[in-house]
């Protein structure tokens, strides 16, 4: 009944020659950089504490009749309970419906997607059936991790289509046959040209973490690889913010979707946040180790703004005798995944990131953000400090800025 062959054809109705207008919109990056952004707005108490209602799920696991298998699978993760965004976007998307999903960071939106499309591939042929776009390699390193912990004894295959990797044993990879491909829009888009994905048969498109690939300037890339697409398919987008940018996409690319919306207040509102006053980057440096070694400190996420201020900032932390991993752009992806994998496991206490590398990172329980740099932008800064305050619980963020501004 939620198998993708079942699905009446007639679900999207006959759109042949939709007109894309792809060609005048410019990469819309919503960042002007270097804006000067006031330091009281990097003051706030948290206003939201863990007290704040607990969303009521209409919708046990067992509810949405998945195989035994996946459900094992599901069981053996841990999850309960489905969350706001998986309560409500599971039943549609199993029937077959587009679906745009809004809600907070770290309300698992991932398991919201890949739960039902699992369900759907099972016992079908390796072929690419579903293909999701993710902005960033870490991003879509993710969601395979989650794929494959789901999948786990379903005969189910995934290949990852992320830059950053020998793009000829990709090709390699991908000739073995896949039911899902996970990529990022610069990646996928390169080896569509080379003529080495064939996408033909892909019956499900989601796109995750729309508004980051919006800001990260993908929109060409992504409309260039939907419009290769069969037309008859399923369309996800799942975002944490809407934007007049992903309105368009959605008139664009969706038929008779549905929108789910179960954002909360912003994540920054979990989040205390206060400032710091250094004039001088010893100045910064000094705080900043004396704060690390506070006991409390327990996980902490510090940002930069250049690749190599960051791997040097990290460098310097460590030689302190402080356990601490750089993630930046200049890191070969093993590298990256090495950092990561530690500062996630406890093995380093502290993270060095620039805003990129670290954008959309599912990592728990990082009790405090440092900018160490400050952010080019307000929205930059609201990423930065979703890092922490995940999960109901409230984070502390603080930001240095410069003495003259008190
Ligand atoms: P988002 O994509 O919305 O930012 P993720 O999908 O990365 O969120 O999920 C955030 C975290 O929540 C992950 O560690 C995930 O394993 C966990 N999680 C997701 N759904 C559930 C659930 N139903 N029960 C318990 N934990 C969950
Ligand atoms: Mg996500």
């Amino acid at each position: 009944m939620t198998k993708y062959n079942s699905r009446a054809a007639s679900r999207r109705p006959a759109t042949a020659g939709r007109k894309f207008s792809g060609s005048s919109r410019r990469n819309q990056k919503s960042s002007h950089r270097g804006a000067y952004i006031h330091p009281s707005k990097f003051i706030n108490k948290a206003t939201i504490t863990t007290t704040e209602t607990v969303y009521e799920s209409k919708h046990t696991f067992k509810d949405f009749g998945f195989q035994s298998i996946l459900q094992h699978n599901l069981d053996k993760k841990g999850f309960t309970k489905p969350s706001a965004i998986q309560d409500q976007a599971i039943k549609p998307i199993l029937e077959g419906k587009d679906v745009v999903g809004l809600a907070n960071t770290g309300t698992g939106k991932t398991a919201a997607f890949v739960l039902p499309l699992i369900e759907k591939l099972i016992g079908r042929p390796p072929q690419p059936t579903v293909l999701i776009m993710a902005p960033t390699r870490e991003l879509a390193l993710q969601i395979n991790d989650e794929f494959k912990i789901f999948s786990q004894g379903l005969r189910l295959f995934s290949a990852l289509v992320v830059g950053g990797t020998d793009i000829n044993r990709q090709i390699r990879e991908l000739k073995r046959g896949q039911h899902v491909i996970i990529g990022t829009p610069g990646r996928l888009r390169d080896l569509m040209n080379r003529g080495q994905i064939d996408l033909s048969k892909v019956a499900c498109l989601v796109l995750d973490e729309a508004d980051r690939m919006l800001d990260m300037g993908f929109v060409n890339d992504i409309r260039s690889i939907i419009q290769d697409l069969p037309e008859k398919r399923q369309t996800l987008f799942f975002s944490a913010t809407i934007t007049q940018s992903i309105r368009v996409l959605i008139d664009e690319f969706l038929t008779d979707h549905i929108e789910i919306s179960v954002r909360t207040a912003d994540t920054s509102e979990r989040v205390d946040q206060d400032v710091l006053y250094a004039n001088t980057k010893e100045e910064k440096l000094e705080q900043l180790i004396a704060l690390l070694q506070s006991p409390e400190f327990e996980k902490t996420l510090v940002f930069g703004e250049t690749k190599f201020g960051v791997q040097r900032l990290s460098d310097h932390i460590e030689k302190i005798g402080i356990s601490s991993v750089a993630i930046h752009g200049n890191k070969s992806q093993p590298q990256r995944q090495r950092a990561l994998r530690a500062f996630k496991d406890n093995t380093a206490k502290v993270m060095v990131a620039t805003d990129v590398a670290a954008r959309g990172l599912d990592i728990p329980n990082v009790t405090h953000v440092i900018n160490f740099d400050q952010p080019m932008t307000y929205e930059d800064y609201v990423h930065r400090i979703g890092r922490t305050g995940r999960a109901g619980a409230t984070g502390k963020a603080l930001t240095f800025v410069p003495r003259n501004n008190q």
